[in-house]
Formats: structure tokens, C-alpha cells, sequence
């Protein structure tokens, strides 16, 4: 159910630093998002419903797509991260934010968040991995990126894929959907997921596609192994790390 918007809604529009005139230059395009409808699934995933300000009836939301959100740090700063946008819905001109809580100003946001409540964000952003309807995909991740990777499941359900995913334990908002063609390894935080990766990799059929989205120092070692050691060609390597041990 839609909830009312609370009465007095608020707005996270902080002034943007030097990130700011680095994402202009770049070209990024500004857009105010509306939240209208909040779900808490779990203790630690907070779902947003979000108006995107028109942006689905001017740019193709293709699975993986995010947007940068301009939080407001405690010092007033302006604290910009990324989330994905998940099933997008071309009629209502909305989709879904899904948080995954930790510590953090973003992660605060979400958990106080409420209906009425509008964010600034910037689009400006990477490469649609499923864009050449790929013969298979390789999608490798955790609790930052299960969001985009279930979405792609969801939202490509004929692509055969194997999925790797680093997941604690105990957090069964990680469910995957269930459809044919799909291989799903979980693995513990911090251990085996480069490795495990690569050897899947070395494996899978003849263009397919990975798409690695883990903390920086795991992504980094990822995308260079599949480069320099199984050989995928860089066009078929999506890796972005999704964020940084602090
Ligand atoms: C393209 C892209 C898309 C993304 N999409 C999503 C999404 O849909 N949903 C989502 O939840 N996240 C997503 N992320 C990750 C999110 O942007 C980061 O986790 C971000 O750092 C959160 O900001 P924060 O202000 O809460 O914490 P920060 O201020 O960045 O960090 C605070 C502390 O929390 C730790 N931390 C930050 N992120 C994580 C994490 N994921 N797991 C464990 N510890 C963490 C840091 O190491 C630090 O110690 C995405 C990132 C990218 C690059």
C-alpha cells in the first residue's frame, strides 16, 4: 500500500564540492527523486519507491543502471553514492531503490527515510552489460550488488547465467529468482570469490559476458584475471567496484 507522505518531507540537495564540478564536466545530468513508498524487508535492506523525475521517458533504465544520489553528510557536505535503479516501471515513471544497510550517511538516509521525502541525484553512468544479448553471463557479488544482479536476472530471464555471491549468512532478502539456466554459488565475505570466479570463468561457453561488482580490492583482482588469465576480451568485462573497506 502506498503510504501518505509524511508532512513535513525533506530534501537532501547539499551543496556538491569539487564531485560536483568533476560529475558536470562529465556531462551528468541533474534530477530530483521523490520517494513514495518505503518497504523494510529486513533488518538490514530498506526498499524505496522512488519518482524518477521523467528520466524513464528520456533514457533507456537498461538492468545494472545507477544513479549518483547527493546525500547530505552530518558537516552538511555533500556526500554523493551510488544506487541501482530495480524494476523500473515506464508507466508510472518510477523503480525501486533497495539499500543495503551498514554503517554510513547513505545507509542513514534510507533508514530515516520516509514518503515525500526527494534526493538529488546525477545520471551519469557505465555500460548496459546486456546490451548484445549475451550468450552467457558471469555476474559476481554481494549485498551492494545483489539488487542489479537479481534485476538482470529478472529482466533477462533467457540469458543462461552463473551467479557468485558473497553473502554472510542470515540474510534472506538474498533470495534469487528462480528460473531456468541459472547457477548459484554462495560464498563467505573475504574468502574465495576471485579464485572460485576464475575458475567459472574458465569454463563458461564462448562469449559470455562478466559482470563483477564486489569491494574495490576484490573487483580489481577479478577484472584483471579475467583479462590476463582467462582471456575474456575487455568488451566483454563489466567491473566496477561497488565500494571501499573503510
Ligand atoms: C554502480 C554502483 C551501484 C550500487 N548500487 C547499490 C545498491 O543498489 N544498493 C546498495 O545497498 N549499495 C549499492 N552500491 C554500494 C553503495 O554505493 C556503497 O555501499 C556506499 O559506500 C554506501 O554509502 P554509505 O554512505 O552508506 O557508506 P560509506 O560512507 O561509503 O561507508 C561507511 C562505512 O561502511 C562501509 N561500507 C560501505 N559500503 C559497504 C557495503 N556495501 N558493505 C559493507 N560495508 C560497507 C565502508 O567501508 C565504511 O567503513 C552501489 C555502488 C555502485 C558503485
Amino acid at each position: 500500500m502506498v503510504a501518505e507522505p509524511h508532512p513535513d518531507p525533506r530534501t537532501s540537495a547539499p551543496k556538491r564540492g569539487i564531485n560536483g564540478a568533476i560529475v558536470r564536466v562529465w556531462g551528468g545530468k541533474d534530477l530530483s527523486l521523490t520517494v513514495l513508498e518505503r518497504e523494510d524487508p529486513a533488518e538490514d535492506l530498506v526498499r524505496l519507491r522512488v519518482d524518477l523525475d521523467g528520466l524513464l521517458a528520456r533514457d533507456d533504465v537498461y538492468p545494472t543502471y545507477w544513479l549518483r544520489l547527493w546525500f547530505t553528510a552530518p558537516s552538511g557536505k555533500g556526500h554523493q553514492r551510488a544506487y541501482t535503479l530495480v524494476s523500473p516501471d515506464a508507466e508510472a515513471g518510477t523503480a525501486w531503490l533497495e539499500f543495503y544497510l551498514h554503517e554510513g550517511t547513505a545507509s542513514d538516509w534510507a533508514r530515516g527515510s520516509r514518503p515525500g521525502d526527494r534526493i538529488e541525484a546525477t545520471v551519469l553512468n557505465g555500460r548496459d552489460p546486456v546490451a548484445d544479448s549475451p550468450a552467457h553471463l558471469l555476474l559476481v557479488g554481494d549485498g551492494a550488488s545483489f539488487p542489479a544482479i537479481a534485476d538482470t536476472l529478472r529482466r533477462r530471464p533467457e540469458i543462461p547465467a552463473t551467479v557468485l555471491l558473497e553473502d554472510a549468512g542470515g540474510q534472506d532478502w538474498m533470495a534469487l529468482p528462480e528460473r531456468a539456466g541459472l547457477t548459484v554459488r554462495r560464498l563467505a565475505p573475504g574468502g574465495a570469490i576471485v579464485e572460485e570466479a576464475l575458475t567459472a570463468a574458465g569454463t563458461a561457453p564462448a562469449g559470455t559476458v562478466a559482470f563483477v561488482a564486489l569491494e574495490g580490492a576484490p573487483t580489481r583482482a577479478l577484472s584483471s584475471g579475467l583479462r590476463r588469465r582467462v582471456g575474456l576480451p575487455k568488451e566483454q568485462v563489466h567491473a566496477l567496484a561497488y565500494w571501499k573497506r573503510g
